[in-house]
């Protein structure tokens, strides 16, 4: 079992170099099952470490290079390497920390309310929040109610005050 590369792209020009070594001269019809092999890697010797796939495009090539360390066989395959990586880097840093909405931290944004015994991180935060949601005491309650009934009345209408003329 070879790490076969199941995606070609379009072949760049050391691997075109290197299909026309087995090729040159020769009709499609004669290419064809030359080729076939060749991406199969049974042309070459496999003891040459020279030649290698792609990294980039997926076909074979020879590395001229003089320590042998290239991964592509063009420089446009490495520019394509290149931006492709880019864009894997974007996306695992994309999956990593999703962008978040910059949402402005809320006061209840304090409270660890999905614990069984729910806390605030801030007291201040805690007073602020639960005093806007704080249930009024039954005396403060009437008292309320009371203080509104004076102003207004019955039916909401404020009443004017008449006790002058009593
Ligand atoms: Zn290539």
């Amino acid at each position: 079992m070879d790490n076969q590369i199941n995606q070609y792209r379009e072949p760049g020009e050391g691997a075109i170099t290197f299909a026309l070594e087995y090729t040159k001269g020769l009709t499609k019809q004669e290419a064809e099952p030359i080729i076939a092999s060749l991406l199969k890697g049974e042309l070459h010797e496999v003891s040459d470490k020279r030649v290698k796939r792609c990294d980039y495009c997926g076909y074979w090539w020879r590395d001229e290079s003089v320590r042998n360390t290239k991964k592509t066989c063009s420089k446009e395959c490495k520019t394509g390497i290149k931006t492709l990586q880019r864009s894997q880097q974007r996306e695992r840093k994309a999956l990593l920390n999703p962008p978040s909405k910059k949402k402005k931290r809320r006061r209840a944004d304090d409270y660890v309310w999905w614990l069984e015994y729910p806390y605030w991180l801030d007291e201040d935060s805690m007073l602020r929040v639960t005093e806007r949601f704080e249930v009024l005491s039954e005396e403060a309650f009437i008292d309320h109610v009371a203080s509104n009934g004076a102003i207004y009345g019955i039916g909401n209408r404020k009443k004017t005050n008449r006790q002058g003329e009593f």
